[in-house]
């Protein structure tokens, strides 16, 4: 932990509840490690206290916040300015206080998702070129948003988003015609009932991804997979839930054969060090991933 100061400067996280986080813990040991005069303390903030709460971000003069639940879809009426692939999810998990031509904060205020952002570069960590891929995406919630945005930004050629008929079914259909509208990628949105279309377009995907919370507490006995003739052996295979770190999904995917098979460890670490990137202007060098596996028990 930093020693505290008169000069240590603040990174806030605003939710509600907020007290079970993990973020203080990674982000501290990041800005320990990097040198930075830098402490995030954890907010209780609702919707009812979250305009005043971005006010204090820039009188407080705080490097910014970390955004998380009820939050995250209402807050960019609070701000100067929304990244483009925060825009295409509809949600912010981080607000910067950016710096003027001093390098001091600003009171400008632009929201970012780094979740989307996090799963890629914990992809791209692997060896993986994103370009022209395709993907099967199950989910359409916060995570599988994120996740769709920044790669239908980034290059993705195809992507098949699947969902059960629940209240966020819409939101994907939502999600694929504005990707459609706005990007290069041809997005599809269609009922995870329908099986025989899944493992079509998983059979002809690139890269395939859980991102639903199926196969972690309560869930943890389940799979949305009915059987591993759904994985071809060199599918790479992504779950975005981090505990268990083996889901169903990913025992069956490595039952098939698949030997790129990964957690939602890293996009978890990555979407802490792309926020914490922007909040430090301090790059994210391989030491500092190695250090942070290290101390995360990663
Ligand atoms: P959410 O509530 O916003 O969305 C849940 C999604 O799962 C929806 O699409 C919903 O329709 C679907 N779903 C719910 N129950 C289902 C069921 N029984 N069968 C099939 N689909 C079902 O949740 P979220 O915030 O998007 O989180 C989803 C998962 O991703 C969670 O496990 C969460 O822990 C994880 N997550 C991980 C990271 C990370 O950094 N690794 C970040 C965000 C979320």
């Amino acid at each position: 932990m930093p020693n505290v100061s008169g000069h240590t400067e603040l990174v806030g996280l605003m939710a509600y509840p907020i007290r079970h986080t993990q973020s203080p813990t990674t982000h501290n040991l990041a800005y320990d490690w990097l040198g930075c005069d830098v402490i995030q303390l954890a907010f209780e903030v609702d919707n009812d206290t979250l305009k005043d709460s971005v006010q204090a971000i820039r009188s407080l003069k705080m490097l910014g916040s970390n955004i998380s639940m009820p939050n995250k879809t209402v807050v960019h009426q609070y701000l100067d300015e929304v990244d483009p692939a925060a825009q295409l999810c509809g949600a912010i998990n981080t607000v910067v206080n950016t710096r003027d031509e001093k390098g001091e904060v600003s009171g400008y205020l632009k929201g970012y998702n780094t979740d989307g952002a996090g799963y890629w570069q914990a992809v791209k960590e692997e060896g993986i070129d994103i370009k022209g891929m395709k993907m099967v995406l199950i989910g359409t919630g916060g995570a599988a948003t994120a996740i769709a945005a920044v790669g239908a930004l980034s290059g993705l050629a195809e992507l098949h988003i699947f969902n059960i008929q629940d209240k966020f079914y819409a939101r994907g259909e939502e999600m694929a015609a504005k990707i459609n509208e706005s990007t290069e990628c041809k997005a599809t949105m269609n009922d995870l009932a329908d099986k025989d279309l899944l493992k079509k377009l998983m059979q002809e995907a690139d890269i395939f991804c859980d991102a639903t919370g199926v196969g972690m507490h309560p869930l943890e006995d389940l799979t949305n997979i009915p059987d591993t003739s759904f994985f071809r052996p060199d599918l790479i295979v992504t779950d975005t839930v981090y505990a268990p770190r083996e889901t169903v999904m990913m025992k069956q995917a490595k039952e098939a054969g698949c030997t790129k098979v990964y957690n939602g460890i890293g996009m978890m670490l990555f979407q802490a060090l792309i926020a914490i990137e922007k909040y430090t202007l301090k790059p994210i060098t391989p030491e500092l991933i190695t250090y942070m596996k290290q101390q995360l028990g990663i």
